[in-house]
């Protein structure tokens, strides 16, 4: 089925085309019915299936031209609401609808205009957006549309509460879309006051990375990990890689040592300003930087074009993130490649993690790198929780293929 056969007004479907999209996605041809009809829509996809244009797309459709602010869209980070942002604008280039941004760490000035002048779709992280119905600049009496989107992150990030104040002042007589990765309790109850009647749309098993992801294990010892790492970026060929760090110490210190052997890095975390955060951005989307460094602010949802590697530089803490992470690159339907560095103090988190998407990951060696160690290819002398406190990293252990650095 192609994009005309839904019922989507044409100019939407001009504005998909002019994307380059011919075909739409699983989660789109199970979405676009469903909002198109009225009804409410709680869904889980995998991160890439084009989760935005299934909502965008019959929204636009609805909308048909300007008036009140009608749609609500809320994310939980800047990045995504931007990004969220951009392709409702995209799609609704040829549409006399305006689309404004509402997130936090800039000045509240230029967004004051924008509410007082009025948008029909308004995208926006919850914090900043109660500051502005707070003091009266927002008004959302008029919402039709209703898309929590990436739920489970908000849940995640303390923003329920937000959340709720913000449902409370949209009318009871609209339509609600609900986007979540995962279902935990605390959100079975949210979804059973906020949705009507929803139908579920799951694609695929949500528990998988993308089938056009390949990802692998690369077991080391710690005190060789950012060793391994610069030996990974010179050995692969690479067009752009992002690396995970699970701290924002580390991501500030992986991307300093990286700077000085003259990889030219774009960082991403929470301590940065919003200027920073959107430079580090824009720089490693148009290509001036080859890597960036992030932290799991960035795992959920960016679309970044031509990610071909994501590297976690740690293994992540839940497993859930790790499908986020390697879900970056491959995204629609590209080809890319995951590694993941452990050492043996993160043998729990990997087989967490393996738990979580029902199979092992391969552990590879990379050829050529000269390891210290070699113990960690043979996982059964690791106990559980690694080599526990107390013990010098590895030092400690039986190490049978011992080598001294030359
Ligand atoms: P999303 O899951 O919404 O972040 O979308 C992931 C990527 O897929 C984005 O770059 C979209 O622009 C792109 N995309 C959305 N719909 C389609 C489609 N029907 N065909 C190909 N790519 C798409």
């Amino acid at each position: 089925m192609s994009f005309k056969d839904f019922g989507l007004l044409d100019e939407v479907v001009q504005g998909v085309e002019a994307m380059g999209y011919t075909d739409p996605t699983p989660i789109q041809l199970r979405a676009f019915p469903i909002i198109l009809s009225g009804g409410d829509m709680m869904g889980s996809a995998q991160t890439g299936t084009g989760k935005t244009a299934a909502f965008a797309l019959p929204i636009l459709t609805k909308l048909k031209s300007r008036g009140a602010t009608r749609c609500l869209v809320l994310e939980p980070t800047r990045e995504l609401a931007a990004q969220v942002e951009t392709a409702f604008r995209d799609y609704a280039r040829f549409m006399d609808v305006t689309v404004g941004l509402v997130h936090g760490g800039v000045g509240f000035g230029k967004q004051r205009e924008l509410l007082t002048e009025g948008v029909d779709v308004l995208v926006a992280t919850p914090g900043r957006l109660l500051d502005f119905l707070g003091d009266g600049t927002a008004r959302l009496g008029d919402i039709e549309f209703l898309v929590l989107d990436e739920v489970d992150r908000m849940l995640d990030m303390g923003f329920l509460p937000q959340v709720r104040r913000i449902v409370d002042s949209v009318p009871k007589k609209r339509q609600t879309m609900f986007f979540s990765a995962t279902l935990p309790p605390e959100l079975e109850t949210m979804t059973k006051w906020l949705l009507k009647n929803p139908e579920a749309v799951e694609i695929g098993a949500q528990r998988m990375p993308a089938d056009t992801v390949t990802h692998a294990l690369y077991p080391v010892a710690k005190d060789q990990k950012f060793d391994l790492l610069v030996a990974m970026l010179e050995r692969t060929k690479f067009d752009s890689a992002i690396i995970f760090t699970s701290t924002k110490i580390m991501a500030d210190k992986v991307a300093h040592r990286l700077k000085d052997l003259k990889h030219s890095v774009a960082v991403l975390h929470s301590n940065r300003t919003q200027r920073e955060r959107e430079d580090a951005l824009a720089g490693f989307k148009s290509g001036k930087y080859e890597v960036m460094v992030a932290t799991d602010i960035a795992a959920r949802g960016l679309d970044i074009a031509g990610v071909s590697h994501v590297i976690n530089y740690d293994v992540p803490q839940h497993p859930e993130d790790y499908v986020h992470r390697i879900g970056r690159t491959g995204r629609a339907l590209n080809v890319g490649d995951a590694f993941t560095i452990f050492t043996a103090e993160e043998m729990d988190h990997v087989r967490s993690i393996e738990r979580f998407i029902g199979t092992s990951i391969t552990r590879q060696k990379l050829e050529g790198f000269e390891y210290l160690y070699t113990t960690l290819f043979n996982e059964s002398s690791i106990p559980a929780g690694g080599f526990g406190k107390g013990v010098r990293t590895l030092s400690g252990y039986s190490f049978g293929a011992r080598r001294k650095r030359r």
